[in-house]
Order: structure tokens, then C-alpha cells, then sequence
């Protein structure tokens, strides 16, 4: 096989790993035509569903000589791996798949991907350079909250951690006072797990009397679900640490498709892995760097099934400028909302996350809240944002509360141009989640 796609997950490869964040432009190109080239090959001869797509639009691999050429290819969307489950799209023997995952699958059956030993690999290095941009090394002790499971969050960490050398606690999501004991015992310096299940964690070890400032925890992990910049700015002050967002999906792989780094100005994309794109959700044309539209991947080395031209529905930009870390990878502009969860009232796109950055806006606002929607008789929708306030800001005098409903209420409207009903309640009465939050909840009868 091609030395470029024989990923090894060496101590020596691994110390040299993250130069490939900073390549020449030129020399990045290459890399990514090469394996390119030996994907679409493979995909066409391998993969039953990716031949008789390409025979539709009379193509062979051979038409495809540049990356330039890659807008071609037809696109997979996620209902191409619903059709196709549980293994229509695997493109090796079962015997050369040495684990696969699945998505929850809570609306109608699950996306499932598998993965190669070679595959495990990349995902493994891709983390090992999502860890390194946050400045983690072997000396750091990585609390892994994420679950583990079919969810691709806990193995991929764990897999990235222990690649690094890091000494991984695999304590999966869940008993989360265990969680604050084991952070304070072993002295845990970088955490990994959804945004929401750290702030019960940070709540949890104000009850126990910890102080997460006062421990040597420093980096935390997130993702897995959307969070707003006024999150970011909420955890890092309560915890005292730096927040990154990791990225990923798990149609790719899982998180490590993309990461910050100190800078934390966008995702850098480890695209000599996945090649991203931005298309016209509309139209389907591909667009030039720097405009908004729908972030398509490529996956270019990726054997037990490849990703060529996967709609994400994320809607973001790749940026132009140049990022002071000197990484040459493209950034793109954070994901902090994902299509997938937004929600059209009364006509208007909403993102769970534009009512999270409205209301944290409002001093005194617990980051803890779900949005219900209902529907009138006659057809109408309406919005009823719950909230907690802190401990010291809950009043039981009428007109304070009064006014916090209105200042949501105000920037609410001001972010998403809705009107919502804002009820306040008392602090822990938010359900709290140890994996992704349930922040929406649809009553309306479709
Ligand atoms: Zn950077």
C-alpha cells in the first residue's frame, strides 16, 4: 500500500505527526490528489453503491485528475446511509473491519460506520493533533467523560489519548460525583465531555465543595453538541481553564475531524484526512473559500468506507486569512449550531443556540435551560424558553423576576427575531445530562 496511507501510530511518527499541520500549500495538495485518486479508485471498485452512482453520471475514476475535479462526484447524504444499512456501504471484507460504530439513531435507524485497523489509525492521529493544538502532552492525566460505547466520543478520545501518551482515565459519561472525586484524587489536568455534562460536573463539585479552579485542570475537551460563544465564556471563568471545541461527525469518523488551537478563531481542519468543501445548498456548486454554504468531506483515507462528497448540513465558511499558530490547514468558521437541530417557528429558523447566547447574555442567567415548543389549536406555534437563574440572583420577590423575564425575553427577541414565553425556575430543576442535553423539546403534533 501507498507509504502515505499506512498511518502508524509510532512514538517517532507521532512526535513528527503534527508537522503535517504545517505544510506547504503545495506540498498539502499533493498529499490530498494522491490519496484522492486512490479513494475514488478504490471507492468505484469496491463499493457497489459508489459504482453505480458514478456509472450514472457516466464516470470513471480516470475522470477524476485533479482535486478540482472532485465536485463530479455525486454526493452521499444521510439518507444514503440510512437506505443503505445496516452494511451497504462498507468497502472491504467484514474481515478487515475491525470495529464499527453507530449513531443513536432516535429518528428512524441508525447510521453505522466501520472502520479498518488503518482507519483506527488516522482517527487516532487526527485526535493526537486535535489534543496537540490545545497544548496536551504525555505528562497530562485526560479524564475521558465522553461515553463510551457506540458513540463514537469515549473510544475516540481514549484511542487519541493513549496515542499520545497520555495517561487516559476511561471513566465514560455518568456517577458524576465519582467524576469530581477522580479529578481531585488523580490529579486530572484535561477533561473531555459534552459542554452541558461539565457544567453538571461544575455544579455537582460546588455541592461536594470542590473547587475546580483550585485544580490543576486546565484544558477542557468539547463537543458532541452545539455550544455558543457566551458558553465558552461561562465554563472558562467557572473553571478556570481554556474550553476547546473538538469537531466531528460520526458519518466521517467522530471528533477529531477538526480542533482549535490557542487561538481559538475557528476549527482547523486536518485535512489531509478530510478534504473539506462548502457547496450551495441550494444549487449544489461548490463555492469558493471564504463564502458561506454547506461543509461537504471528503474522507481520503478512509478504506472500510470511504466518504466522498458527504453533506454535512453544517453551514459554515472556510476562512481566507492566515491563523497566527502558522498551522497551514484551513480554518473554518466554529460550528456552534448544526442544521440538524434547528427549528422553524412560525417561519423563522431558530438554533437552540441563538436562544443560548441570548439568554447567557443576561447577567444572572444559569447556563441551564430547554426550550419547549407546543402548538395552538388553529395552528400556531409557540415557544416557551425555561431557564434557571443562579442561586444568588432567585428571588422570590415578584418584580425582580419580573424583570429578568423581560430582559430575556428582550434579547431573545433582539438574537432570533421570535417572541418566547420566558419562565424562570428555581435552580436544579433543568434536567441534567451526562451526554448530549436534550435543550429542545417538540410538543407540537406534526
Ligand atoms: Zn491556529
Amino acid at each position: 500500500m501507498n507509504a502515505l496511507l499506512t498511518p502508524d501510530l509510532s512514538q517517532t511518527t507521532l512526535n513528527s505527526v503534527t508537522n503535517l499541520d504545517f505544510l506547504t500549500r503545495e506540498r498539502l495538495r499533493e498529499i490530498q490528489w494522491k490519496k484522492l485518486d486512490i479513494m475514488v479508485r478504490h471507492a468505484y471498485a469496491n463499493s457497489p453503491w459508489y459504482r453505480e452512482q458514478m456509472k450514472a453520471k457516466k464516470l470513471l475514476p480516470g475522470d477524476i485528475r485533479s482535486l478540482d475535479d472532485l465536485y463530479k462526484m455525486p454526493l452521499v447524504t444521510k439518507q444514503v446511509l440510512r437506505d443503505t444499512y445496516p452494511f451497504g456501504l462498507f468497502s472491504v471484507p467484514l474481515d478487515k473491519i475491525v470495529r464499527m460504530h453507530a449513531s443513536s439513531g432516535t429518528t428512524g435507524k441508525p447510521i453505522v460506520v466501520a472502520h479498518t485497523r488503518e482507519d483506527l489509525a488516522v482517527w487516532a492521529q487526527s485526535v493526537v493533533r486535535s489534543l496537540k493544538s490545545y497544548g496536551v502532552h504525555q505528562n497530562d492525566v485526560l479524564q475521558n467523560a465522553y461515553g463510551y460505547g457506540l458513540f463514537t466520543g469515549g473510544l475516540g478520545l481514549h484511542d487519541g489519548g493513549q496515542a499520545l501518551g497520555v495517561t487516559v482515565v476511561p471513566i465514560s459519561g455518568g456517577n458524576t460525583e465519582r467524576q469530581v472525586m477522580l479529578m481531585r484524587d488523580f490529579g486530572v489536568t484535561v477533561v473531555s465531555c459534552t459542554p452541558s455534562y461539565f457544567l453538571h460536573i461544575l455544579d455537582k463539585a460546588e455541592e461536594m465543595g470542590t473547587d475546580l479552579r483550585e485544580l490543576p485542570i486546565r484544558v477542557g475537551v468539547f463537543g458532541a453538541e452545539p455550544w455558543s460563544e457566551e458558553m465558552r465564556e461561562r465554563i472558562e471563568e467557572r473553571a478556570a481553564i481554556k474550553a476547546y471545541d473538538i469537531y466531528g461527525l460520526t458519518e466521517i469518523c467522530g471528533p477529531g475531524v477538526g480542533a482549535e488551537c490557542s487561538h481559538q478563531n475557528g476549527t482547523h481542519i486536518f485535512e489531509d484526512h478530510f478534504y473539506p468543501e462548502i457547496i450551495d445548498p441550494e444549487t449544489l456548486e461548490p463555492l469558493p473559500d471564504g463564502q458561506e454554504g454547506e461543509l461537504v468531506f471528503t474522507t481520503l483515507d478512509r478504506f472500510a468506507m470511504p466518504m466522498i462528497r458527504y453533506r454535512t448540513r453544517d453551514i459554515t465558511c472556510l476562512m481566507t486569512d492566515e491563523c497566527p499558530c502558522g498551522r497551514t490547514i484551513r480554518r473554518m468558521r466554529r460550528i456552534a449550531a448544526r442544521t440538524d437541530d434547528m427549528f422553524i417557528i412560525r417561519g423563522v429558523n431558530v438554533f437552540p443556540g441563538q436562544i443560548e447566547a441570548a439568554l447567557l447574555a443576561v447577567e444572572g442567567t444559569a447556563p441551564h435551560y430547554q426550550i419547549i415548543l407546543t402548538r395552538q389549536f388553529g395552528g400556531l406555534d409557540d415557544v416557551e424558553v425555561r431557564v434557571e437563574l443562579k442561586p444568588e440572583d432567585f428571588s422570590d420577590k415578584i418584580g425582580v423576576l419580573e424583570g429578568f423575564q423581560r430582559k430575556i425575553s428582550h434579547e431573545i427577541h433582539r438574537v432570533t427575531g421570535i417572541h418566547a414565553n420566558v419562565t424562570l425556575v428555581a435552580p436544579g430543576t433543568i434536567p441534567r445530562s451526562e451526554g448530549k442535553a436534550k435543550r429542545v423539546i417538540d410538543q407540537r403534533v406534526i
